[in-house]
């Protein structure tokens, strides 16, 4: 016998119950995914002082133990301590492979900066803290479950689904595991496009407002200018000064801006935005998803992160000149860091910034190699998948496409024709963000949830729509 109120907290016990059931994964599910996220974390990995090969073995181990055939498993990378891992499972063949990629290596994290121990995996507070826990062990233990879930399954996807985890993705340099795979093995992750980390959930106030889905990225330049004179006594100055010349350009550099303008992605985000954007510039950012010069203005006068979307930005971080109190300066110098629109070319930047010198005695070097890439297409398939699937898991958030700032992996595979689309499921406070930083953490339900959204939204992009 049920009073009233008894059966309608009962109901609400069931509903709660079906409710978040259908947003994680069976508890077997979850639990093999614990297992590798835990055996990941605690592997020290770190970019400078660790090795990725024991990830990468740990990983085939599992793939193994799970049926997968030692054919279909590659573990190898640029020196025997930075080795990647490569698993492919098989299809029908009738689409061209999908490219599931994440990074085993972290960054350094010394125990005495942390309040835990950043290389054991520690469950706490509904969180669960250890370097790489957001970046990027989650996507990378989770790329790994699923696809044994898939196999257990019998699962039959119309593309080979490919999991790729990759050596030194911090930091890039000669053991990068995306650019080994490229240039030495390319059969093996070649793929009509690419899942990969840069694109999570944002929330704020635990109110989750996006999902973002990073389509392309800004490259890095660096530019090296100097000025060379022949100096003398300090008591005998000149105006042809090189420390003077140096500050005019950087002065004229300080002033100068590049164009504004948008991109299809970066169009795509300010609408977005503006549906989602309460403050004073809710109507400008639908503006500047039209092109509207004037409101491009002001959004960029109004934040950092949207000048820096909507422009190439070149900026002096370092500074050098003279070598003595009493002697005119032989040499100034400073470093001048360009983050480049994937449309503008390296030619235009360095052309525009000459420009803008405007002297001569200013020499202008390229410092390194840039790896310009283009912008991923928005295809419609990912974009209709991600979008339903970011629905059913949290009804009222919207997908935004985004251009990031900062840099993955997927600017190698862009640069290859192979378009990478930023994507996991993960959610984080925008404000609290501390990855590469102290006490790296993942909410355990947002764990849960990622890896439920991942599964599914795989499933879906790997069956032709016919299906
Ligand atoms: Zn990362």
């Amino acid at each position: 016998m049920f009073k009233p109120g008894t059966i309608s907290s009962l109901i609400a016990i069931l509903i709660g119950f079906s409710a978040s059931a259908q947003t994680t994964r069976p508890e077997a599910e979850k639990q093999l995914a614990d297992d590798i996220y835990k055996q990941f974390v605690e592997i020290q990995s770190g970019y400078t002082t660790g090795a990725t090969t024991p990830v990468a073995e740990a990983a085939a181990s599992r793939l193994k133990d799970a049926g997968f055939s030692d054919s279909d498993i590659f573990v190898g990378g640029a020196i025997p301590k930075k080795a990647n891992l490569v698993v492919r499972y098989h299809s029908t063949g009738a689409a061209k492979p999908i490219l599931l990629l994440a990074h085993e290596d972290v960054v350094e994290a010394k125990r005495e900066d942390w309040s835990t121990d950043p290389f054991q995996f520690i469950e706490k507070d509904g969180y669960y803290y250890g370097r790489g826990t957001s970046d990027d062990k989650a996507q990378a233990a989770i790329w790994i479950a699923n696809l044994i879930q898939y196999k257990k399954e019998g699962f039959k996807p119309d593309r080979d689904i490919i999991v790729a985890l990759t050596a030194d993705e911090e930091g890039g340099g000669p053991y990068n595991g995306v650019e080994w795979l490229l240039k030495n093995r390319r059969d093996l992750i070649n793929a009509e496009y690419a899942l990969n980390e840069g694109g999570w959930g944002e929330e704020s106030n635990g109110k989750k407002i996006s999902n973002d889905l990073q389509v392309s990225e800004k490259y890095v330049v660096n530019f090296r200018l100097e000025v060379h004179n022949k100096g003398g006594h300090s008591s005998l100055p000149v105006p042809d000064n090189a420390i003077y010349h140096l500050a005019g350009a950087l002065d004229r550099l300080s002033k100068f801006g590049f164009p504004l303008k948008t991109n299809a992605v970066t169009s795509a985000y300010f609408q977005e935005m503006s549906k989602i954007d309460n403050g004073p510039e809710k109507n400008d950012l639908a503006k500047v998803a039209e092109n509207s010069p004037e409101a491009m203005q002001r959004v960029a006068a109004a934040s950092p992160a949207w000048n820096a979307t909507l422009r190439t930005t070149c900026v002096a971080t370092m500074l050098e000149g003279g070598h003595a109190v009493n002697a005119l300066p032989q040499l100034a110098a400073a470093t001048v860091n360009c983050r480049v629109l994937p449309e503008d070319s390296r030619d235009y930047v360095e052309s525009t910034l000459r420009t803008v010198i405007a002297d001569d005695q200013v020499s202008v070097e390229l410092l390194g190699e840039p790896h310009p890439g283009p912008s991923s297409p928005l295809r419609s398939d990912l974009m209709d998948a991600s979008r339903q699937l970011t629905d059913k898991f949290w009804p009222g958030v919207p997908v935004v496409p985004m251009m990031v700032m900062g840099a993955t992996d997927g600017a190698y595979l862009r640069s290859a024709g192979i378009p990478c689309y930023g994507i996991q499921g993960f959610f984080v406070d925008r404000d609290d963000i501390r990855a590469h930083g102290r006490d790296e953490r993942m909410g355990i339900q947002s764990f849960y949830e990622g890896q439920a959204f991942l599964y599914e939204l795989v499933k879906r992009l790997s069956v032709s729509r016919s299906n």
